[in-house]
């Protein structure tokens, strides 16, 4: 016989954090995960993943999102981080032209080691960082339309859009799925 427990439908999606170091991915997951934020954080904070359950229509679904150590300062991000992932959270600084000139690299190397179909949200953070902006919105909402992603402006700081950047993938993959 079945349990309660059991009949309930389990799913668990990987997700991976991508980007150029210091764009704020750990703390866009501190602040998703536990709402918390990290000022001066070094990249050491990171944890391997977090675990965090979101509900769409109904269905609990836990969604397993990957973190780097900081070894993206190394270009060194390893296949085993992309291994499974069918989300992809791929962050630039609006304050750092820079980072959004590496979201092309970035683009390819997650295309070389998962799957081409990753549900991938283009992230433009640090938007409390008015008067430093280095990045247009319509830059990036281009850039994202051009490689088919979708796209959105958070700020870990102050909270703005953090969870529908999550939820975002989330649901698409459940309405993938399902
Ligand atoms: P990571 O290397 O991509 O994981 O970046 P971190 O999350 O470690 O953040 C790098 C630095 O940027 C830290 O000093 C953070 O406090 C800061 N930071 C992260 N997100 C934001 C944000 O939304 N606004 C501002 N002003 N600073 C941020
Ligand atoms: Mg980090």
């Amino acid at each position: 016989f079945r349990t309660e427990d059991e009949q309930t439908e389990d799913y668990l999606f990987k997700i991976v954090l991508i980007g150029d170091s210091a764009v704020g991915k750990s703390n866009l997951l501190a602040r998703f995960a536990r709402d918390e934020f990290y000022p001066n954080s070094k990249s050491t904070i990171g944890v391997e993943f977090q675990t965090q359950k979101i509900e769409i229509n109904g269905k609990e679904i836990k969604a397993q999102i990957w973190d780097t150590a900081g070894q993206e300062r190394f270009r060194a991000v390893t296949s085993a981080y992309y291994r499974g992932a069918v989300g992809a959270l791929l962050v630039y600084d609006i304050s750092r032209r820079q980072t959004f000139e590496s979201i092309g690299r970035w683009l390819n190397e997650l295309h070389t080691h998962s799957d081409m179909n990753v549900v991938t949200i283009l992230v433009g953070n640090k938007t409390d960082l008015r008067d430093a902006r280095e990045v247009r919105v319509s830059e990036g909402k281009a850039l994202a339309e051009a490689q088919g992603l979708f796209f959105i402006e958070t700020s870990a700081l102050d909270s703005s859009n953090v969870g529908v950047a999550f939820q975002t993938v989330v649901r698409e993959i459940f309405n993938i799925l399902s």
